[in-house]
């Protein structure tokens, strides 16, 4: 992937995280949201009597603030509902509670009830675990609601983001959260098989802890979408909650471990290997505590387990500090991709210490942090494996140069004898074999010296390079002797490769011959080569008695099997 490639790669990222970005801002704001007031519930209240004179209701105070329990919640008097629009709904985010019933009064003074219990709740919930109440028919319009709540836990809240919604936007809602979910399901499971898949090929450590994180995120979607309690009503709410902490904290831990696999060694040398490994050990004990115990200890476990996701937030930049320190490769990806994710996990654990009031946005803010940063991982990923065929290319070329090194001759660039020999034993049909012998040579040395002979050897070998066909094999085998081996229903005059030799121009225009003896047989193993040298061989030595500048062709060697 070259750079443009990268950047297109990471526009068209931006683009679909900001597409799904825009999902859920979309979907939180459509409905009417109701402003409410709460105080805590004591025995023989009755709602008629809540209704008529609302006494003791607090506006102004942080819901949170009350602990758990049980509570009265009033909602301001009703936006005028249209006479027609029978199908209303009250929308709101689901949390831990052991009853609720919505007490309705009506225009015409008269107060119906509907209402859930956390076994019964799944049939209401909604993608993006809210809870969709609808209010009773009644032929007058209603004016005013009041939610009776048993055993909250109200660990973030009492009645999250109340909003009175028709079918209309209700169906926004579900559809625009059905895109957000549908996408991240769709891409978190592409992820986890082309990863796989490359785990396969690559063997990186990284890649089967990604796989991890993205199937703790799936998991941790499919029970924070409302599509479990869609599958399973009759699972209660409250255990859909267990489910969905426990797989939150299990993905931080898993996000830990991905870290610490992708990451080069040296950046987790040192303290924060340990560090991480408390941080991770802290988060999967608290996801588990608060999953089987709840609601025994509810608040300190809830602040146990935000103190977890505290310190992994304090943990992230040490790592950011140590990958900038030690150089790491993948520093900017990483934090490009998990700037976005780190920024909301902050902003819910400041929702968890009560710093930062819920929202349907930041409620499914994991999922669509965690979309973006699968994409820019997924870039990351692909940079990495860049950089690995980037290394097997370098130590592929690297392996052909060191082997190129062993076969050549340094001289002349031709062959070696070894490499000859392993190439050419071996080659099916009748080979002709050529072994050329530069004439005099001692006397050429004696003449224009060493250096000069090397030259005349270097322009003979040249000669004889571009004298055969493609395919024949050209070696220097000795001190100014070559062999040439080409297929014999290929076969090259060698009074041609004489003539080529001698119209080359030489050091000091000397003039240099040489002598050529021929031989043509099979040459299937090593003994086939040995006739087939000797019979060459002997061809030589007759060319060079015959006067030398001259070729000779022995009778074949063996006849081919
Ligand atoms: P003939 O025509 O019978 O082949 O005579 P010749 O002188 O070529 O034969 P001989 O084999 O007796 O001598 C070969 C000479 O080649 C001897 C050696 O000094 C020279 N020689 C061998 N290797 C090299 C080399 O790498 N460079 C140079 N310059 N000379 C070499
Ligand atoms: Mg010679
Ligand atoms: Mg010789």
């Amino acid at each position: 992937m070259d750079r443009l490639a990268l950047l297109r790669w990471i526009l068209s990222a931006f683009a679909l995280a900001a597409g799904l970005a825009l999902a859920v801002p979309a979907a939180a704001t459509t409905g009417t949201p109701l402003s409410v007031c709460v105080r805590p519930a004591l025995p023989a209240q009755t709602p008629a009597a809540l209704f008529a004179q609302p006494r003791g209701f607090d506006c102004t105070t942080t819901q949170s603030r009350f602990g758990g329990g049980d509570f009265w919640i009033l909602s301001q008097r009703l936006p005028a509902i249209a006479a027609d629009d029978r199908d209303a709904t009250v929308r709101i985010g689901s949390t831990w509670v052991d009853r609720v019933t919505l007490y309705v009064l009506y225009a015409d003074g008269s107060i119906r009830h509907t209402g859930f219990t956390s076994r019964t709740a799944g049939r209401l919930l909604g993608l993006g675990a809210v809870i969709n109440q609808p209010i009773p028919h009644h032929a007058a319009a209603p004016v005013r609601l009041l939610w009776h709540i048993e055993g909250a836990a109200n660990l973030r809240g009492l009645i999250l983001g109340p909003a009175l919604a028709d079918p209309a936007q209700r169906n926004t809602t579900e559809i625009l959260l059905a895109a957000l979910y549908g996408g991240f399901g769709g891409m978190a499971v592409a992820l986890i098989v082309y990863n796989l898949a490359l785990w396969g090929a690559l063997r990186q450590a990284f890649q089967p802890a990604y796989c991890l994180l993205v199937l703790c995120l799936l998991a941790y979607a499919l029970t924070s979408s409302g599509a479990l309690g869609q599958l399973l009503p009759m699972l209660d709410n409250n255990d859909r909650q267990r489910f969905n902490a426990l797989f939150l904290a299990a993905s931080a831990a898993a996000a830990l471990i991905f870290a610490r696999t992708f990451f080069e060694r040296a950046v987790f040398n040192g303290v924060l290997r340990p560090a991480s490994t408390i941080v991770m050990v802290a988060l999967a004990t608290t996801g588990l505590a608060w999953a089987i115990l709840a609601p025994w200890q509810f608040h300190l476990l809830d602040r146990l387990l935000a103190c977890a996701y505290l310190a992994l937030l304090v943990l992230v930049p040490t790592i950011l500090i140590q990958a900038w320190r030690v150089r790491s490769n993948f520093l900017w990806l990483f934090a490009l991709a998990w700037g976005v994710p780190i920024a909301v996990a902050t902003l819910r654990v400041a929702n968890a210490f009560n710093l930062f009031a819920w929202s349907l946005w930041l409620d499914n803010s994991t999922i669509l942090s965690m979309a973006l940063e699968s994409m820019l991982s997924s870039m990351a990923i692909a940079y990495r494996i860049r950089l690995l065929s980037v290394e097997r290319d370098t130590a592929r070329a690297q392996e052909n140069a060191a082997r190129e090194l062993a076969d050549t001759e340094p001289l002349t660039g031709l062959l070696n004898r070894r490499a000859f020999l392993s190439r050419a034993i071996g080659r099916r049909g009748d080979q002709m074999l050529l072994i050329a012998d530069i004439d005099h040579f001692k006397r050429v040395n004696d003449l224009i010296g060493h250096d000069g002979g090397d030259e005349v050897l270097r322009v003979v070998a040249r000669a004889l390079y571009n004298s055969v066909p493609p395919g024949a094999l050209v070696a220097r085998i000795g001190g100014e002797e070559f062999a040439i081996l080409f297929e014999a229903t290929n076969a090259v005059a060698p009074g041609a490769v004489l003539e080529r030799v001698r119209s080359q121009r030489m050091p000091f225009d000397i003039v240099v011959t040489a002598s050529i003896g021929s031989c043509t047989g099979p040459l299937l193993n090593e003994t086939d080569w040995k006739h087939l040298y000797h019979c060459a061989d002997r061809a030589l030595f007759a060319a060079k008695a015959a006067g030398r500048d001259c070729a000779r062709e022995a009778p074949p060697a063996r006849i081919a099997a």
